[in-house]
């Protein structure tokens, strides 16, 4: 979301505190004048408080024009927007913020190891020449520095954002100003979401052949309203669930007419976005919105997929007593076997204080557990779309909505019984906190590398179809982040390679093999008990149907 500068913040406290101070000396010594030996020097100290009151203030307008809670309603579609350069083939919130957008754009490079390396391997070759690709993903220093480098490998960009509310206006603004049309900001509504969609592709004398997509809104678009853009488009990268599901649905129909790199399974996203990402930002976005303690609270997280079981992890490691939700059995017994209650949702939800979405899917938190849900009770979603909870149900007119702060609504019932709603039910961690830079580094690398693949891939190599990133590729992705830790890497001597049946630089794995990471799965699907337990139920299930056919 929006980022505070902590030092500003500090800064900011240490005046107040200062000027508080001297305000409580100030009516002590004014209390008495007569009696006091120093009076005359009264009229300096008084300056000096003036002084202060000035500090205070300019202290504080700094941080205002930073944060961006300036009072410009104007919505950035009705501006006349140029950069320094006079180029206007972008429309964000306000330009001004550039530079602190660029100091952002570079604190978020130093944890972006590996695009870094990207561009400067790529000072020679440009893999990219000639690329131009249209993305929407949400708009945040990480997705600058992406931008950035795939630019510096020769692509040409037009971007809009995915979420409606995650863009930082301040990033977008460094964009603009170094010459990228990026068309989105913070708070956009319904409408300007898809005006940005269209602002990028539908432009005279360019147009896209790579897609880059999160959620599939883009690609949509574009099949929807150009479907003749297809014909040069070489291949989209998606990186979200919900659009790789899109992709699938596509494919099965016969309707996917250029090949598509699904990004999102690709091990190194799944593990490092989706779990580490989310293990970590879950805690920031619920802290920041409601300043809730979680030991002891009793959480309820719908879906064990990647998402979900870091979700659980980092509310667990808290003290909170952690319920899941599943549609799936093999996530259902991990989740078993990771130690929480595996519930239906109506069994939980009147005793429940936090409730988190995490399936991909839609409905699942519907008006009637709403209802049901105590006085207090948050709810927030962590999935990519805003379908999980059903948010629309509550826009009725017995029910009064109050904004208390940023992205965070009470919704009040008749009898006096409130929910607590995070970010209107769209994706907390991305509307209301910031993630962990590192993770998001693994995600942008993973897509420039499929960019790369697909683009430069010879004719016939890949069909319309969706494919999964190499898994070279996905190894080559984590050894480049790997300098970071200072971790030293065991090569396989030429016996062992020859032993194990593997070319001594990979790939190192099957595509099948699963990496899961989560010890507790380890430690219980790997006890000998367990492990002829499951099999001997696999017998017997293949038993029964070989009898059967
Ligand atoms: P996943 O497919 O691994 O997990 C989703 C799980 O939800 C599955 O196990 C599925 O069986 C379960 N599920 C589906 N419908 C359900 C229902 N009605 N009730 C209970 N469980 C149900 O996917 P994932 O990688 O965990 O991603 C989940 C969502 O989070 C996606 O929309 C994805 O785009 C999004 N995502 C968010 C972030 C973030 O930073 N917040 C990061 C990555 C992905």
């Amino acid at each position: 979301g929006t980022t505070v500068d902590i030092s500003q913040v500090l800064l900011s406290d240490m005046f107040l505190f200062m000027y508080q101070l001297k305000s409580v000396l100030w009516i002590v010594l004014h209390f008495d004048i007569r009696k006091r030996p120093f009076g005359k020097n009264l009229l300096i100290f008084d300056l000096l408080c003036a002084c202060d009151v000035l500090t205070v203030c300019l202290c504080v307008l700094s941080a205002a024009s930073y944060t961006d809670s300036s009072d410009d309603e104007t919505s950035p579609r009705d501006k006349q927007q140029k950069n320094s350069k006079g180029n206007g083939d972008f429309c964000i919130k306000n330009i001004k913020q550039a530079d602190f957008g660029r100091r952002e754009i570079e604190i978020a490079e130093q944890e972006m190891p590996a695009l870094m390396a990207l561009r400067k391997r790529a000072q020679g070759e440009k893999p990219l020449a000639g690329a131009k690709v249209v993305g929407c993903t949400h708009i945040t220093a990480q997705t600058a520095v992406l931008m950035e480098t795939l630019s510096a490998l020769g692509a040409q960009c037009r971007w809009a954002a995915c979420n409606i509310y995650s863009t930082q206006n301040e990033v977008a603004a460094a964009l603009a100003e170094g010459g990228f049309s990026v068309f989105a900001w913070k708070g956009e509504s319904e409408d300007d979401f898809w005006w940005c969609i269209d602002r990028c592709v539908n432009v005279e004398g360019w147009q896209p052949n790579m897609i880059l997509d999160d959620g599939g809104d883009l690609t949509h678009w574009i099949y929807k309203k150009y479907p003749n853009m297809f014909k040069k488009i070489k291949g989209i990268v998606e990186e979200s669930v919900t659009g790789v599901h899109r992709l699938y649905q596509l494919s099965k129909a016969g309707k996917l007419c250029v090949p598509a790199m699904n990004v999102n399974d690709s091990v190194t996203k799944q593990k490092f976005d989706n779990l580490y990402c989310c293990r970590e930002s879950i805690l920031d976005g619920l802290k920041r919105t409601t300043d809730v303690m979680f030991g002891g609270k009793q959480v309820v997280v719908c879906g064990y997929g990647e998402v979900g079981k870091g979700c659980c992890a980092a509310l667990k490691a808290m003290g909170s007593i952690v319920y899941v939700t599943e549609i799936d059995p093999i996530c259902a017994l991990q989740a078993c076997m990771d130690g929480f209650r595996l519930v239906k949702l109506n069994e939980v939800i009147r005793q429940v204080d936090i409730v988190i979405t995490c399936t991909g899917n839609k409905n699942v938190v519907v008006r009637e557990y709403l209802d049901r849900m105590k006085n207090g009770c948050i709810v927030c979603n962590m999935g990519h779309s805003n379908t999980e909870i059903d948010v629309a149900s509550l826009r009725t007119p017995e029910l009064t909505w109050e904004r208390v702060r940023s992205q965070v609504d009470h919704v009040i019932w008749p009898d006096g019984k409130r929910i607590v709603l995070l970010a209107e039910g769209r994706l907390l961690n991305l509307s209301c906190s910031t993630v962990p830079t590192f993770v998001l580094s693994i995600t942008a690398t993973t897509q420039a590398l499929a960019l790369i693949e697909l683009y430069n891939a010879p004719e016939g190599r890949y069909k319309q179809d969706v494919y999964l990133l190499p898994k070279k590729m996905d190894e080559y992705v984590a050894s480049l982040h790997l300098p970071t830790f200072d971790a030293h890497l065991t090569e396989l001597t030429d016996e062992q390679a020859k032993y194990l049946g593997l070319n001594k630089n990979g790939p190192f794995k099957p595509n099948y093999y699963r990496y899961e990471n989560i010890s507790a799965i380890h430690a219980n699907l790997f006890h000998p008990n367990f492990y002829i337990y499951t099999n001997y139920h696999l017998l017997l299930y293949f038993l029964f149907f070989s009898l059967r056919y």
